[in-house]
C-alpha cells in the first residue's frame, strides 16, 4: 500500500519555489467553493485589489492566470502578438531566451538585445535597437533574471520605449513582492509574475496585469489568439463583471494567493522590499567575508532576493548541495547554462527571507566547506552578515 505522505520540512533557499507561509497552507485547506459562488467571486475581487497593490497599478485587468510563471509569459505573448509582428527582446539570461522561443513559435520576427551573462542590458543598446526597428510592436525585458542573479533597472529603458511608442512588457516573476515593480510608474503595458517566488505561495498561478493600451491591441487583433486556454479575450469575461465560465478556476490556489498578498499588505510593501534588500545584502556580505566571489560584479546590479556566487575552486557542487539538503534541510539552487557546476543560486524570497535563515545558511555552509578543507576565517561570514542585517521585528 502507498503510505501517507510524511515529508521533511525543508527551508527552501533556491531560485523558487520558496517556503510557503503556514497561513497560506491553512487558507488552502478551507472548504472548496464553486467557481461561480458569490463568496468566491468576492475572493477573486479582493485578490485583484491586492494584486493592484503589489504591482503598483490601477489597471483594472489585473488577475491571476492559471499556471505557473511561464503560463503568464506565454499569455502575454500570445495575446499581444500575431504572426509576422516584430518584437524586440532583451536577453540577459535563460528567461530572456524563453521569451525569444515563445515569440518565435507565434511566428514573430525577433530582434535580440543582449548582454553578457551576469550583466544587465545596456540602455544604449536598447536605444540603437529601437531606432533600427521603428516598425517593432513591443519590447520585452526581464526585471529580475533568476538564472544569473542580475537586477535590471527599468527606468531608462522604460523612458526609451515610451518615446518610441512600443508596448512595454516586463517579466516580474522574481521581482513581484521582493522589489519595486512600478507598473504605472514605468508605463508597463503587460506584466506577469508567479506565486512561488516572493509571494510565499506554492507554484500554480501567474499574476498578470494589462494596461488599457494593451487591451486595445488585444481587441483589434486580426487573428484569434492561438492558445484557447490562455485567450485573455475570453478569460477576462470570467475574471470581470460578466463572470462567464471559461475554465474552472484553481479555487484553493486563489485562496492561497489572497492570503500571501494579504500578508504583504499587512507588513507594507515598502517594509517587505526593504527586508529583501537588507537581508540580501547581508547574505552577500557574509559570503564575501567567507572568501567567496559574487557572479554579479557591481552591487547595484545584484538581486537582493537571489544571490549567485561562484563555487570555490576544488569544491564539488553536488556534494555541498546534497549535504545542505540532507544534514540541514536547506535547499539552494545550482548554476544554469554556463554556470552549471560553477555557481550556486541562493534565494531569500518571501517567507524564506528572514534573518534566521541567513545566519543558519552561512553557518551550515561554513561547516561543510571547512570539512572539505576550504580555507576560511571561522565565524567571519556570520559576523559580517549580522552587522549588515539591521532589520525590523516583522522580518523575523
Ligand atoms: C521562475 C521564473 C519564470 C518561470 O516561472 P515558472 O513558475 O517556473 O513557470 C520566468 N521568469 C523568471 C524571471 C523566473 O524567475
Amino acid at each position: 500500500m502507498v503510505k501517507e505522505l510524511d515529508l521533511p520540512v525543508r527551508i527552501l533557499l533556491g531560485p523558487g519555489p520558496s517556503t510557503v507561509h503556514p497561513r497560506v497552507l491553512k487558507a488552502m485547506s478551507m472548504p472548496l467553493l464553486g467557481h461561480l459562488d458569490p463568496e468566491f467571486l468576492d475572493i477573486m475581487n479582493e485578490t485583484t485589489v491586492l494584486l493592484q497593490g503589489v504591482f503598483e497599478t490601477k489597471n483594472h485587468q489585473t488577475m491571476a492566470m492559471s499556471g505557473t510563471g511561464s503560463a503568464g509569459m506565454e499569455a502575454v505573448f500570445v495575446n499581444l502578438l500575431e504572426p509576422g509582428d516584430k518584437v524586440i527582446i532583451c536577453v540577459h539570461g535563460l528567461f530572456g531566451e524563453r521569451m525569444v522561443d515563445i515569440a518565435g513559435r507565434i511566428g514573430c520576427s525577433v530582434v535580440k538585445v543582449e548582454s553578457a551573462w551576469g550583466e544587465p542590458i545596456d540602455p544604449g543598446k536598447v536605444k540603437t535597437a529601437l531606432a533600427a526597428n521603428p516598425e517593432a510592436k513591443m519590447l520585452a525585458i526581464v526585471q529580475a533574471e533568476t538564472s544569473t542573479g542580475v537586477y535590471q533597472p527599468l527606468e531608462e529603458i522604460a523612458a526609451l520605449v515610451d518615446d518610441a511608442g512600443l508596448l512595454f512588457v516586463v517579466d516580474a516573476v522574481t521581482s513581484l513582492g521582493g522589489m519595486e515593480v512600478g507598473v504605472d510608474k514605468y508605463k508597463i503595458d503587460a506584466v506577469y509574475s508567479g506565486t512561488q517566488k516572493n509571494l510565499s505561495v506554492p507554484p500554480g498561478l501567474s499574476p498578470v496585469s494589462f494596461s488599457e493600451r494593451a487591451l486595445q491591441v488585444l481587441d483589434s487583433r486580426k487573428n484569434k489568439v492561438q492558445s484557447w486556454y490562455l485567450d485573455l479575450s475570453m478569460i477576462r469575461q470570467y475574471w470581470g463583471q460578466e463572470r462567464f465560465y471559461h475554465h474552472t478556476a484553481p479555487i484553493s490556489m486563489i485562496y492561497a494567493l489572497r492570503e500571501g498578498l494579504r500578508m504583504i499588505e499587512a507588513e507594507g510593501l515598502k517594509a517587505v522590499t526593504d527586508r529583501h534588500l537588507v537581508l540580501g545584502r547581508s547574505l552577500q556580505a557574509g559570503l564575501t567575508a567567507m572568501g567567496l566571489e559574487m557572479v554579479v560584479k557591481e552591487e547595484k546590479f545584484r538581486l537582493p532576493n537571489l544571490t549567485s556566487v561562484f563555487i570555490p575552486e576544488g569544491i564539488n557542487d553536488l556534494e555541498v548541495r546534497s549535504r545542505l539538503l540532507n544534514e540541514y534541510n536547506i535547499e539552494i539552487g545550482g548554476g544554469l547554462g554556463r554556470y552549471k557546476g560553477k555557481a550556486w543560486r541562493i534565494g531569500l524570497m518571501g517567507y524564506s527571507c528572514n534573518r534566521g535563515n541567513v545566519i543558519l545558511f552561512l553557518a551550515a555552509l561554513e561547516a561543510i566547506l571547512s570539512e572539505l578543507s576550504f580555507k576560511l576565517e571561522k565565524g567571519a561570514g556570520i559576523k559580517e552578515a549580522a552587522a549588515h542585517a539591521k532589520c525590523t521585528a516583522e522580518s523575523n
